[in-house]
């Protein structure tokens, strides 16, 4: 398969469809970006790289960071860590406080905020230095010590983050916060300022192609059943209240951020990292839906 060419067809026809969708303001700093930016990076787990468009320049990688937080809390907590957080979908918007309360402070899974806060409560419990050291494992699983937290995006989220303050807070009412608000507020906003390129993330969670090992790094990160267990909540919690048009369109387990980010990935085979900063209505890269819906129908490379 000629996957740059590939990459220029898919540009080519969506330069033709309006690009909808809005970027997203309520973190003020996440306005001042581009809203053209274009990128696509695939990395096969047979050591083939492909980049196109905007593929190296960095971006806020937001709700995409979750997925390596619970990697590292999975790591660290094993299937205790299921005690305290569930892997349901939730079907309701990543900022949605309603549930939470009927459900007694345990979120429906960890990608939405409820959820990676109380991941980020584990981590700043388990690890001496939070911010220090899972930026350690982030670099260490990427194989890559260019990629860092964005001070500018984290204290802009810190500024405006009243919504995660409020779970955080109903949630410590029920038992299930164990440290100081702001604690754990500081690390999380961190957590969601990283910025990296399409061709860094696509090669930092190529380990979820690879059962559990970066082929770049031959680092193990997870093991083979927990990687499992990690593209199954992508798959059913990756895309806020989209996850079922996401597995309809594009048919891969995945996640996304709101700074127009989304990484997918195709067990056995390969990860793929687009960028476009306009998002659609429930908060996802209204292109980088589209981008992904072409690339796994073209390449019959669906999971289903
Ligand atoms: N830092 C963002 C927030 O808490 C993450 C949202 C996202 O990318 O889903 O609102």
């Amino acid at each position: 398969m000629d996957y740059q060419r590939l990459f220029s067809e898919i540009a080519i026809e969506l330069s033709e469809i309006d690009d909808l969708g809005n970027v997203a303001s309520y973190i003020p700093e996440l306005q001042n970006v581009d809203p053209k930016k274009f990128g696509i990076h695939l990395s096969t787990i047979d050591r083939q790289d492909y980049s196109f468009g905007d593929a190296h320049e960095k971006f806020s990688i937001q709700s995409i960071a979750k997925v390596l937080a619970l990697a590292l809390a999975f790591e660290l907590e094993d299937d205790q860590l299921w005690d305290r957080v569930g892997v349901e979908p939730s079907g309701s918007p990543f900022n949605s406080l309603v549930q939470l309360e009927y459900e007694k402070g345990i979120p429906r899974n960890p990608f939405i905020n409820a959820g990676a806060l109380v991941i980020c409560d584990i981590l700043v419990s388990r690890l001496n230095n939070p911010q220090q050291e899972f930026l350690e494992f982030t670099r260490k699983i990427s194989g890559n010590s260019q990629i860092d937290y964005c001070s500018r995006i984290a204290e802009s989220e810190r500024l405006t983050s009243f919504r995660n303050a409020a779970h955080l807070n109903l949630m410590k009412s029920y038992g299930n916060i164990q440290n100081d608000i702001e604690a754990v507020l500081d690390f999380y906003c961190h957590l969601c300022s990283i910025a990296m390129t399409c061709k860094e993330l696509a090669q930092g969670y190529l380990f979820l192609a690879a059962n559990g090992v970066n082929p770049i790094t031959n680092e193990r990160v997870l093991r083979g059943s927990q990687t499992k267990r990690i593209n199954a909540i992508m798959q059913l919690c990756g895309f806020y209240d989209e996850a079922g048009e996401f597995a309809f369109k594009v048919g891969l387990p995945g996640k996304s951020g709101v700074g127009g980010g989304i990484i997918a990935i195709y067990p056995g085979h390969y990860s793929i990292a687009v960028w476009s900063p306009k998002l659609n209505k429930k908060g996802n890269s209204y292109r980088g839906m589209q981008i992904l819906e072409f690339f796994t129908t073209r390449t019959k490379s669906s999971i289903f």
